[in-house]
Formats: structure tokens, sequence, C-alpha cells
């Protein structure tokens, strides 16, 4: 043993041959450990030692194992390596992606204030060609016009709906927030529409967390708006919302018997403007699932949905805990 320990290991070596022979008590019998080995030359190379040891007669046996282990401790080497590079990638990536988001949600919100304002402007003077010159307006003039208003207010309603998009989150301070009475007060909002397509919602127990209230609230009246809104002619929607706890997550679901989404779709329909509906059949901007996504984001959740065409759709979003 001692002619390939290394120098400096071969006091330990014989303290511990001492001890055993003096008191038989065992530390490295019967394990694997690494140690260091040394070649003719000098060089230290890593080693694997076991030891077992058994006595016949009063007399102490040992046979021990020893294992060049350079090329495997080279690929752990490497290994860690490439795992640590990877990490360092990913934090980077990370805050590539998060400083890009910033500066779109920023150039999202300059870019839908300033368009606010020439906006207005035409249909500002949409309604004054209206007003002052209705008399000299034929039936194609007073066409021209209306597609003009319904227009301008189809695209205001854009606008607002992109700067709704790029405010939501932002310098808030998360509160506690009672899902039950904010599903009541989503509720107490859609009374008219409830009632118009008699409706039929059942909420489950919902738990108090921790978020962004507004926001919390407009994801709620998202999914049950939409749940009552993309029905089958003729059948009344039936709605249930419930929630579970799962692992550092609340798991919450909106249920319906509406038309159901195509799979094709399922991944499409969050994102801004998409839709799947002429606004005639059902009205509507394409961006209510965009804003769930990005409000269920903040809240360090996902947002997903499982649906068959024609038996209805189920939305399945998570929001995390936060411990205290
Ligand atoms: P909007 O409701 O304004 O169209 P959303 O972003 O809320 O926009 O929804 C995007 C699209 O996803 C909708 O146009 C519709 O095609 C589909 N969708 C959303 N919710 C449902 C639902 N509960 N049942 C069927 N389709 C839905």
């Amino acid at each position: 043993m001692s002619f390939i320990l290394p120098e400096r290991f071969s006091e330990m070596h014989e303290v511990g041959m001492r001890r055993y022979n003096a008191t038989h008590e065992d530390q490295v019998f019967d394990k694997t450990v690494e140690l260091e080995g040394q070649r003719k030359d000098g060089s230290i190379f890593p080693v694997e030692l076991s030891l077992g040891t058994w006595q016949v007669g009063g007399e102490s046996y040992f046979c021990g194992i020893l294992r060049d282990i350079t090329f495997r401790k080279r690929l752990e080497h490497d290994l860690e390596q490439s795992n640590k590079d990877l990490e360092q990638k990913v934090v980077e990536r990370t805050l590539e992606l998060e400083t890009k988001k910033k500066e779109m949600e920023q150039f999202l919100y300059i870019a839908s204030h300033d368009l606010q304002e020439p906006l207005r402007s035409v249909s500002g003077f949409a309604g004054l060609l209206k007003e002052q010159y209705q008399d000299h307006l034929d039936e194609d003039g007073e066409q021209y016009h209306r597609f003009i208003e319904e227009a301008t207010s189809r695209m205001s309603n854009l606008i607002k709906s992109l700067l709704d998009y790029s405010r939501l989150g932002s310098n808030k301070v998360p509160v506690v927030v009672d899902c039950n009475k904010l599903m009541q007060d989503v509720q107490n909002d859609l009374f008219a529409v409830i009632g118009e397509k008699k409706a039929v919602l059942t909420v489950g127990d919902l738990p108090q967390l921790e978020g962004y209230e507004v926001e919390l609230r407009l994801l709620f009246q998202n999914l049950v708006g939409n749940a009552i809104k993309f029905t089958q002619p003729g059948i009344p929607p039936e709605v249930n919302i419930a929630a579970s706890q799962d692992k550092g997550f609340w798991k919450f679901t909106v249920r319906d018997n509406g038309i159901g989404i195509n799979p094709r779709h399922h991944q499409k329909i969050f994102q801004i403007f998409q839709r799947l509906h002429a606004t005639d059949s059902y009205e509507g901007t394409g961006i209510g699932l965009a804003h769930c996504k990005k409000i269920v984001e903040l809240h360090g959740g996902k947002i997903w949905v499982e649906s068959t065409p024609g038996e209805g759709s189920t939305f399945h979003f998570t929001i995390a805990r936060r411990s205290k």
C-alpha cells in the first residue's frame, strides 16, 4: 500500500493501521473510499480503494482492491462543468428573455398609447362630418360613415386591450384575495348575460390566496365570460368552477358544456388577437385568453385547456402558493 500512497497520506495510513490493530474498530473496511495514488514518476492520480479484512486464528488478513478512476473522475468533472455551463446559459437566456419581454411590453404601451391620439381625431372628425353634413350625405355616404365609426370603435377596443395587456401586474403589490368573494363579484358583473343565456353556474369552495386582486378578477371574468359566450345554440350554459390543492400550487378549473375547441387550436387561442370565430358569430377581440395567460404567469402558474369539440371545454390554471 505504501508504495502507491503519496507521502502526505502515509502518516494517516500508519495511524489507521495501528488503531485497527489495537482496537479492531473498523472505519474503512467493507466500504469503498476515494483516495489519491502516486505513480512511479511522482504524478498523482485518483484511486478508489475497497478494503476487506478477516481473522484466522487471531491473525488479521487484509484484502484491498485499488482502481484507477482517472477516467471516471475526468468524466464527472466534465459533466459537472457542462452542468454549470448549462445552468449559466439558462440564467443568461432567462434574463435576456425577461429584458426582451419588458422591452416588448414597453413598446406595446407606447405604440398603443400614441395610436389613441390619431384615432380620437378620426373618430372626432367622423362625428363632425355626421353632425354638420348629414343632409348632404346620400345612402352610400351614410353607409361609409357608419363603416368608419364601426372600424374606429373596433380599433379603439383593440388599442385599449393592448394597453390593458401591457399594464397587467405592473407596480402592483400582492394582497390576500378571497376567491369566493372574487367569484361572487364576477357573477354580479355578469348578472345580465347569465340571466339572458339562462346560464347555471356552480362554484366549489375556493381558496384565499396571495395575488394581484384586479388581475385575478379579470382572469375569472374572462374564463367564465367565455364559458357563457361560446355556447351551442339552444343549450343553456352550465359552468363549473372548482379548485384544489396541489404540491406548491392551487389548481383551478373552469368547465363548460359549450362548443368546445379543436385540439389543433389549444395553444393558439392563448396568443394575442387569436380568435376562431368571426365577430358576427361570437363577439370579442381575441385578447381575453392572452390576458389570462399573462395573469397566471404573473402568479407563477400555467394555463391550458382540455376540450372536445361539441361537448365543452375545461380550462385549467395553477397559481403558485406563496410560503409565508
Ligand atoms: P375572445 O373571447 O375575445 O374571442 P379570447 O382570447 O378570450 O378572445 O378567446 C380566444 C378564442 O378562443 C375565442 O375566440 C374562441 O374561439 C376560443 N375560446 C375561448 N374560450 C372558449 C370556450 N370556453 N369555449 C369555446 N371556445 C373558446
